[in-house]
């Protein structure tokens, strides 16, 4: 969500005039839309906008929602995870959702016990997008996660070069080296993949077409976590560190 700061003066009643370099950011760089929302802030609180009309020299906003609090992390995180059995991928969808998760994307591996006909497929997830839903509800996002349609190893693969960073929590890493190092690579504004294994695990080969592909493992300690665990433990694991040393910036983009 863009954010855009307003001086008292630039504010009248219900309406934000957004002026000088960010009008023009607005309507020339961002190409908004009337109709389009962001954030006004006036430097302690964030109003919710929507866009009314380009005047001559001024993006004409009108307040929607004032003392917005935007709940949103600065990075976007896909959750990948392996198809794991019975209804543990409502627990995690629940929990990914109320930790700030972008998306998630149910992945079909080789040691997936579930095998998904393409009725149950589209039931699953009307049922899944419905769990997020509530959990976006719940936990007061300000956006509804998208659970995607189920994609296959080999897709999620293809799907990680297009994300600015991507790992593989893998219970044969060793050490926490790589797991730091790819925290420390985390910047505001950036996408971030994080595929999880079912039950099973990864075959190694899957691991070894993965890192051919340049995505890093990382190790989540020294014990063996349940594949919900482990989404968990990942997941909240990026999110405290965004939320303790990524800042989200004026005028990035932060969400959809
Ligand atoms: N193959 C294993 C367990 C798989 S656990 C076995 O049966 O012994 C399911 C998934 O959780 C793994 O594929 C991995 O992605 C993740 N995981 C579990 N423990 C982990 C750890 N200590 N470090 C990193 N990832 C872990």
């Amino acid at each position: 969500m863009y954010n855009f700061f307003v001086s008292e003066n630039n504010r009248h009643g219900d309406y934000c005039y957004i002026t000088d370099s960010d009008f023009n950011h607005i309507r020339n760089v961002l190409r908004m839309r009337i109709g389009d929302t962001f954030l006004v802030s006036d430097g302690k609180s964030s109003d919710l906008c929507r866009l009314e009309e380009f005047e001559n020299e001024a993006a004409v906003a009108k307040i929607i929602e004032r003392n917005f609090q935007n709940t949103e992390l600065p990075v976007k995180i896909y959750l990948f995870q392996g198809l794991p059995k019975s209804d543990k991928m409502e627990l995690i969808i629940q929990k990914a959702v109320e930790l700030g998760v972008h998306e998630i994307i149910p992945v079909e591996m080789n040691r997936c016990v579930v095998k998904l006909d393409d009725k149950k497929r589209k039931s699953k997830i009307a049922r899944w997008q419905s769990i997020a839903e509530s959990a976006a509800k719940q936990s007061k996002r300000n956006k509804i996660p998208e659970v995607s349609d189920v994609i296959s190893f080999r897709k999620a693969i293809e799907k990680s070069k297009e994300l600015d960073l991507f790992i593989i929590p893998y219970e044969n890493e060793k050490g926490m080296a790589a797991t730091k190092d790819t925290l420390g690579k985390i910047r505001s504004g950036m996408s971030l993949g994080i595929l999880i294994g079912p039950e099973g695990g990864f075959e190694e080969r899957e691991i070894q077409a993965a890192t051919g592909n340049g995505v890093e493992t990382v190790s989540l300690g020294k014990r063996i976590l349940r594949t919900e665990t482990a989404a968990i433990t990942a997941v909240g694991m990026c999110m405290l560190h965004i939320e303790m040393n990524v800042n989200g910036e004026k005028d990035e983009k932060v969400t959809d």
